[in-house]
């Protein structure tokens, strides 16, 4: 019974302390232990001995168990030591024998303390060496009590053995215990996928530090991240590539959080793609940098799945611990809002207290733009016989779309919509407006010629220019245009392009446009004929644009002219942007 106590009661005292929570009390406690109880256990015993003399050989025993115990406790260095010489103390209160025979016991008493600090492990799991060290320590022991009758004597190894044996049966057990409790922990507290603290872990965690705060008033920063569109990754790549992705960022928001605090944070997985972190005495301001590094981390991380690289952005929401908050819901809620407005301000971003970091200051400006084709008309027939490439960006400050002049779209980026128009539509004579420095761009000019040699597809490219360099240069270049089979057009002649600047490189022009929306009613159709028989002078194709009645047609067609275009013949349904 009495050892069955003792087991019991050292048993929950290690449960204690391992499970404490601060390192700082679990050393407290150990200390306590290891001092008070078995030297308090012991002294009973002595004591009881004095009083109860005819049982001497139990108590012996028991006090011998009392000390030799703890050997076995999960202790190093000086811990150790004085367990031992506490168990040494006892050994020689009862030494009565010569003085030789004391030394050899205490040698073996030595050696029993080494292998126990050398094989810990073994000793305390392995039922033959947990035997056999009792074995050492009891005939020890009990050799050295000459005092006593040998037959008391042995009956006191023959006990110690039993209790020993006792002893091992009920430490592996609660020790299996012990093990598979934990296992079950970490099951219920860490995600199985990512490795991380799950959502019941971070709820206990979030609780201990708000009853901290309650307590001393410190601060308490949460910040709760989400991927964007994380369902799009599934549908596109499938569920194991969306759970690599899972899977590295839990790890790049770990590894960027310790390289940037040096203290280690935890980061929760507190549902499907969201995660969580804890600050702990910190106020959102403090901690910017750190949630503004994991962002950055994450949307420049490239992970691969299957030889795919797949990119994902985060939202994230911080908030702080409010005198106001009565409980952690509160708070929670509070970082879920936060979370939602960077969520609702287009994803890709951090929302702390309810401010939005401004998406000017961290990303490229978004450019709205759209493009649509225009057709050029043959009026003799009706038919189609080219298509304008136009673009529109949306003016955040008119509120419309307007001509994509001014922003410079690359060269691949307009031949990718010629092959995106190329696909849709049976005329396949495209014609591509270019700014000035595009048209003269060595680059560009390669890549223009080798897309229309190398595209079956296109019947005929057309260039569209409206504003023009020194003209010796402008017939140079239109010279390596030709030689692709890559046609010149001077678009808006009389008003973009004044009849100075034309005449010089007419020569090397395909085709002249004439804008009727750039005249006056009184000028228009004069300066048009003028221009109808420069056209036809020198031979080239001649295009009437801003047709918007059936009258301008008549007028056009009695002047001769039969291609012409404008919203007339088709209007663009743009996208309404509000
Ligand atoms: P939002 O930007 O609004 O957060 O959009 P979202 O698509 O990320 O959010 P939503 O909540 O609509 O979708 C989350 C998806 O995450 C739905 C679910 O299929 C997926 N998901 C949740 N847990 C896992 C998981 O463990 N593995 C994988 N592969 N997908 C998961
Ligand atoms: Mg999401
Ligand atoms: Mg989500």
């Amino acid at each position: 019974m009495f050892i069955a106590g003792y087991l019991t009661f050292s048993s929950r005292f290690w449960t204690v302390i391992l499970r404490a929570t601060s390192a700082e009390k679990r050393e407290t406690a150990q200390r306590f232990f290891l001092g008070a109880t078995p030297l308090a256990m012991m002294l009973l015993l002595l004591f009881a001995v004095y009083h109860d003399p005819i049982n001497e050989a139990m108590y012996m025993n028991l006090a011998l168990f009392v000390v030799a115990y703890p050997l076995f406790d999960n202790v190093t260095g000086g811990g150790f030591l004085y367990r031992c010489l506490v168990l040494a103390s006892f050994w020689l209160i009862y030494a009565h024998d010569s003085l030789q025979t004391v030394a050899i016991s205490l040698a073996l008493l030595i050696a029993v303390c080494l292998s126990t600090w050398v094989w810990h492990e073994t000793v305390h799991y392995a039922w033959w060496a947990s035997l056999s060290i009792g074995l050492v320590i009891s005939g020890g022991f009990w050799a050295l009590q000459t005092a006593q009758p040998v037959a008391i004597a042995w009956g006191g190894v023959m006990a110690y053995m039993l209790i020993n044996l006792f002893a091992f049966i009920y430490w592996s057990n609660a020790h299996n215990n012990f093990v598979e409790q934990g296992q079950l922990e970490t099951r219920a507290n860490f995600d199985a996928l990512t490795g991380l603290r799950g959502y019941a872990a971070f709820r206990s965690s979030l609780e201990e530090y708000f009853q901290q705060v309650r307590k001393t008033g410190a601060e308490l920063t949460l910040v709760m991240l989400d991927i964007d569109d994380f369902k799009a990754i599934n549908d596109r790549y499938g569920h194991m590539a969306g759970n690599s992705v899972l899977v590295s960022v839990a790890r790049l928001l770990e590894d960027t959080l310790q390289v940037n605090s040096g203290v280690s944070r935890h980061v929760y997985r507190t549902g499907g793609e969201e995660f969580n972190v804890i600050f702990p005495q910190q106020t959102p301001d403090a901690i910017r940098g750190e949630v503004e590094a994991c962002w950055q981390a994450v949307r420049d991380a490239h992970f691969e799945y299957d030889g795919k690289q797949l990119h994902v952005t985060i939202s994230v929401g911080v908030t702080a611990l409010q005198p106001g908050d009565h409980d952690i819901d509160s708070l929670y809620r509070r970082a879920d809002n936060n979370l939602y407005q960077s969520k609702r301000q287009g994803r890709d971003t951090i929302t702390i207290e309810g401010q939005t970091m401004q998406t000017s200051d961290r990303r490229v400006l978004m450019m709205p733009y759209t493009y649509f084709t225009q057709p050029v008309i043959d009026t003799d027939t009706g038919a189609v016989v080219h298509n304008e490439l136009l673009v529109r960006t949306f003016s955040q400050t008119a509120g419309a779309w307007v001509p994509a002049r001014t922003i410079t779209m690359t060269i691949e980026a307009h031949i990718g919509l010629v092959q995106a128009t190329l696909k849709q539509l049976p005329v396949r004579n495209i014609n591509l407006n270019v700014a000035r420095d595009q048209y003269m761009n060595e680059r560009v000019i390669r890549r223009i010629t080798e897309f229309a040699r190398n595209n079956s597809d296109i019947d005929t490219l057309t260039l569209e220019v409206n504003q023009l360099p020194a003209p010796a240069d402008f017939v140079r270049v239109a010279q390596l245009y030709h030689e692709s089979g890559v046609q010149i057009l001077l678009d808006g002649v009389g008003s973009a392009l004044t009849d100075l600047q034309v005449q010089p490189v007419l020569k090397a022009v395909d085709a002249l446009k004439f804008d009727l929306k750039a005249f006056s009613a009184a000028d228009v159709w004069p300066t048009a004929a003028q221009w109808r028989d420069i056209a036809a002078s020198s031979h080239k194709r001649f295009v009437l644009k801003g047709v918007t009645h059936a009258a301008q047609v008549t007028r056009g067609r009695e002047l001769g002219v039969v291609e012409m275009q404008g919203p007339y013949f088709s209007e663009p349904v743009l996208p309404e942007i509000d």
